[in-house]
């Protein structure tokens, strides 16, 4: 009898990932006794541990910060939105030794906003590996996109890179998407990240929507709670990680997970995982 199939996320660090108890629960809910697994990797080493993945019986692998660029670099081939994002979060292992890639950040953070982007406004803070995905995920699904950046010229060569426009200043939007790590970690007062972040309290009151990429353990990031205090919709980082995992997980299985499932094990705090 065959082993089990195998999958995991690739990242350095990876430790904190909720990654595994999200993918092990939707998992074993589907009634598959696949197994999900961190794989922590440093950069030099990450080539040749995603070349012997599909031999040991990976069937896929997430993977995240340093690794999304290098992931792409090496597939076999790869999606249209993969290429022209620049950076894969999915690889799925072929029988034949192949390694194709995939991107499901873009797609997931469409799939946790609210509906209907097509002509609205979106302002996208930050021009790293996440906001490349939003600005192209937003422009595609037809927002009327503008970047800002702490650091000017990668918001101005991502904007006209990916058909957005750059701005110096967050603008009034109807939609705000946080893709720095601005909320991360210890800088947890409301003024300090909005500070950081380029945007006053009367400015945050004006977007409609809010999605905070960044999460925490502690309950909503300081950005979430400014915003829904005054009036938006307002969603942290999880619920951009579990549609794009269950995006990736039905490129792998071939079917659709539950997401309240998943849901529920991602936002269980590491600590009880
Ligand atoms: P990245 O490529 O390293 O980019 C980091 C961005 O944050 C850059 O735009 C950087 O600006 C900005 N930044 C960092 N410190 C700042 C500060 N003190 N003030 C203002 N801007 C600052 O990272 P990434 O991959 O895009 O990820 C960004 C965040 O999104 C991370 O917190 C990550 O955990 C989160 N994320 C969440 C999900 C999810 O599924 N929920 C998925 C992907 C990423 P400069 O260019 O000026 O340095």
């Amino acid at each position: 009898m065959s082993a089990s199939p195998r999958l995991g996320v690739l990242g350095w660090p990876v430790a904190h990932s909720r990654s595994p108890a999200m993918h092990n629960a939707a998992l074993a809910a589907m009634g598959l006794a696949w197994r999900y697994q961190r794989l922590p990797v440093p950069p030099p080493l990450f080539a040749e541990t995603v070349r012997a993945l599909g031999g040991a019986g990976f069937v896929g692998a997430n993977v995240t910060i340093p690794h999304k660029r290098a992931a792409l670099a090496l597939a076999d081939a790869a999606t249209e939105a993969a290429r022209e994002i620049g950076a894969a979060n999915t690889l799925s292992f072929g029988a034949d030794g192949t390694i194709a890639a995939e991107n499901t950040d873009a797609p997931g953070l469409i799939a946790a906003l609210p509906p209907r982007v097509a002509g609205r406004s979106a302002m996208v803070l930050g021009a790293g590996g996440s906001a490349r995905a939003a600005v192209w995920a937003l422009t595609r699904a037809g927002a009327e996109v503008t970047v800002w950046n702490r650091t000017a010229e990668r918001a101005a060569a991502l904007a006209e890179e990916l058909g957005a426009r750059a701005a110096i200043r967050p603008q009034p939007a109807e939609l705000l998407v946080n893709c720095t790590s601005v909320g991360l970690g210890k800088l947890a007062s409301e003024d300090e990240t909005l500070n950081h972040l380029g945007l006053s309290a009367d400015l945050v009151g004006g977007y409609a929507h809010v999605v905070d990429l960044v999460y925490s353990d502690t309950g909503p990031t300081a950005l979430v709670e400014a915003a829904r205090r005054r009036g938006a919709t307002a969603l942290d980082g999880i619920e951009v990680l579990v549609r794009q995992g269950a995006l990736s997980l039905q490129v792998w299985t071939g079917r659709e997970p539950s997401l309240r499932i998943m849901r529920e094990a991602a936002m269980r705090p590491p600590a009880a995982i």
